[in-house]
């Protein structure tokens, strides 16, 4: 690691004014990617802004039939929620299934979504059931926040304070996961919410999590998993690795979507 300055705000308005004054500052959460990627020398940051201490970052509320969920909730926490399993049970389904319980004890949905790794199943969560991010200074849609692997459409003196899930009228996530990390080989959220189909894909796309047009046409008309057997994905974009090649990926995107419709319904 190299040096840098340890700050544990009390509050918000703290956290920012840090944020805004110092060099090259870097918020923590959970600190379960951050604190690797400083042990490997991968980033210098000057500062390290630690959110723990920021008591309402950190809890579950229905509101208007919608879940909001503070940034600093853990995995676990949303897991084993009631309420989230009461209204969004994919949602509690798909944070049950993160990494292994030391990770679901420390990462926190906000470091999840912040990090955006092509990966991660929070952001085909969020991208599927039509989420809100919000932020210190405004409200993003998350159409408009995943830009590109690790890129969002956070500016560098932001902060998400909390996550807003509309309730879908049926929702169901599916991964494939990598048998060693349980980072998805291939994630697919499929959600029926505010009258619209949407299907997000994860650990598949060269650009990060990405929606999957022709299944959400297909299933708009016909929600079952016959409506999108016959629709192949194009893998020339898709991610090609030693875990899975693109054409492996793409097979799975669609396994994984019928599995996701079955549950769903
Ligand atoms: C072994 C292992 C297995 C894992 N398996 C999975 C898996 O199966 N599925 C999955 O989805 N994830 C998985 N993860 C990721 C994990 O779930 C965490 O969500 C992720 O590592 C982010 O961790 P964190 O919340 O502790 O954030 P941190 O590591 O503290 O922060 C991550 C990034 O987000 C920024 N950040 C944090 N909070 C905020 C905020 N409120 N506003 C703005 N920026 C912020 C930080 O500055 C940093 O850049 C795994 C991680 C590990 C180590």
């Amino acid at each position: 690691m190299y040096n840098f300055q340890y700050h544990r705000p009390k509050n918000l308005e703290e956290a920012s004014q840090i944020l805004d004054v110092g060099d090259d500052p870097k918020l923590v959460a959970g600190g379960m990617t951050i604190i690797p990627t400083l042990k490997q020398r991968l980033a210098q940051p000057s500062d390290l802004i630690d959110l723990a201490d920021i008591n309402n970052l950190v809890g579950i509320n229905l509101q208007y039939q919608s879940l909001e969920i503070g940034s600093m909730t853990r995995h676990c926490d949303v897991a084993k929620s009631e309420i989230v399993r009461e209204i969004i049970p994919a949602l509690s389904s798909l944070a049950s299934h993160i990494g292994d319980s030391q990770v679901r004890h420390r990462g926190t949905i906000g470091g999840s979504l912040a990090n955006n790794d092509p990966a991660a199943d929070y952001p085909a969560g969020a991208l599927g059931l039509g989420a809100t991010i919000i932020t210190d200074k405004r409200e993003i849609l998350a159409d408009d926040f995943f830009v590109g692997l690790f890129e969002t459409a956070l500016e560098d003196n932001e902060i998400i304070t909390a996550v807003r899930f509309p309730k879908p009228k049926r929702a169901a996530y599916t991964k494939f996961p990598n048998p060693a990390s349980r980072y998805a080989i291939i994630g697919v959220m499929v959600a029926e919410t505010n009258n619209q189909v949407r299907v997000a894909v994860t650990g598949a796309g060269d650009d990060g999590v990405f929606r999957e047009e022709k299944m959400e046409a297909a299933l708009s008309t016909n929600f079952t998993s016959d409506a999108i057997a016959d629709i192949s994905i194009d893998d020339e974009t898709l991610l090609s690795d030693i875990h899975a090649s693109s054409e492996y990926r793409a097979h799975l995107i669609n396994v994984m979507a019928q599995r996701a419709v079955d549950k769903a319904t």
